[in-house]
């Protein structure tokens, strides 16, 4: 059986890797054209008028494309993009010193902003609001605030959880953008794109079978390419076909629709152990020996979206699609 590290390999992220497959512009983009349309509309007003882009928040997934929307409208804009995250701001005075060095018009990306702390939060309201920062000078009876100014610039927020951002934050963002998982036919394009980029040779089949067990999302895309062009290499093949695909994918033990080891030990614990739930997210955590926001945030939402899980208020349900697709797969 595979062990945790091994399924959750496709999910992880390799800084180098992936921005050397990061698209640079909009038009490069995959998929989601809905939101392009509007990036580009919000993007041409905020030229025309000389004016920094309203904040934006991106919200979805991981794996999505929410860092690279980032970087590409900072790319149409022409603008600096300072990358940080929620976790990686631990003091006020971290925050301090990030927007106090910002040009007018750079775009402050924190990722995972849902994990800011809240007194953190609270510092960046009128940063935000009315480019001011509210700084704490000395403590106890000689303490005393004073306000510095900041220069213009637009916050681009992007956090897997929407529901654990405070509403106060939430309703600062002058746009929201939810990122929703790809269809086959873009994740298709995009291994395409990827593995032009890469050089590597690859019929259209192959693309599909990559394409159709990428859970709708272009970083597992991109990762399980990288898994097929490693083997296709040692199996000293030049040119990446369906055969040479399946046989790498089936090696990683992801099955035709990109549930792996860990999905359907999920499915079978809610079906053998708990005559098809409802079961609380905890016990299915205990009993996978696996973090419950790991199971909610990574695993859970591909299994809600392909109808295999229910979520009610007295726990995850499975459906008669789950119970199917485990029975033919045994
Ligand atoms: P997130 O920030 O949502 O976790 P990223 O923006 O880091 O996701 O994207 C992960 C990888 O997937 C990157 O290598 C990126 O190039 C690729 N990617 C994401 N969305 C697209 C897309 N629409 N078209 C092409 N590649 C994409």
């Amino acid at each position: 059986m595979q062990n945790r590290s091994e399924s959750a390999e496709f999910q992880l992220k390799d800084e180098a890797y992936e921005v050397s497959l990061r698209p640079k512009g909009l038009k490069d983009f995959v998929g989601h054209e809905s939101i392009k349309k509007r990036l580009n509309v919000l993007i041409q007003a905020s030229k025309e008028r000389n004016d920094p882009l309203g904040h934006i928040l991106f919200n979805g997934p991981p794996g999505l494309g929410k860092t690279t929307l980032a970087n590409i409208i900072g790319n149409e804009m022409g603008a600096n993009v300072i990358v940080t995250s929620g976790p990686a701001i631990d003091k006020a005075g971290d925050l301090a010193g990030i927007l106090t060095n910002l040009d007018e018009g750079d775009i402050l990306f924190i990722d995972e902003i849902h994990r800011l702390n809240r007194t953190i939060e609270e510092y960046l309201y009128p940063a935000i609001e009315n480019f001011t920062l509210d700084l704490m000078l000395d403590s106890g009876p000689s303490a005393r605030s004073v306000q510095v100014g900041l220069n213009p610039f637009t916050l681009i927020g992007a956090t897997t959880k929407n529901g654990s951002l405070s509403a106060p934050l939430r309703s600062r963002f002058h746009s929201t953008f939810r990122l929703n998982y790809y269809s086959i036919e873009a994740l298709k394009l995009i291994v395409e794109r990827s593995s032009q980029l890469l050089g590597i040779e690859m019929t259209d089949e192959a693309s599909l079978e990559v394409a159709k067990r990428a859970r709708g999302t272009p970083r597992i895309a991109n990762n399980l390419l990288r898994w097929v062009r490693d083997f296709a290499q040692i199996n000293q093949c030049k040119v990446v076909d369906q055969a040479i695909t399946v046989e790498s994918l089936e090696m990683l033990e992801i099955d035709d629709i990109g549930l792996d080891e860990m999905d359907k030990r999920i499915l079978s614990i809610i079906i053998d152990h708990h005559n098809g739930g409802p079961v609380g997210l905890n016990t299915i955590a205990a009993a996978m020996g696996e973090d419950a926001t790991t199971i909610a945030e990574v695993y859970e939402p591909y299994l809600i979206m392909q109808g295999f899980i229910k979520r009610g208020p007295r726990g995850r349900e499975v459906t008669q699609i789950a119970v199917d697709h485990v029975k033919n797969s045994d």
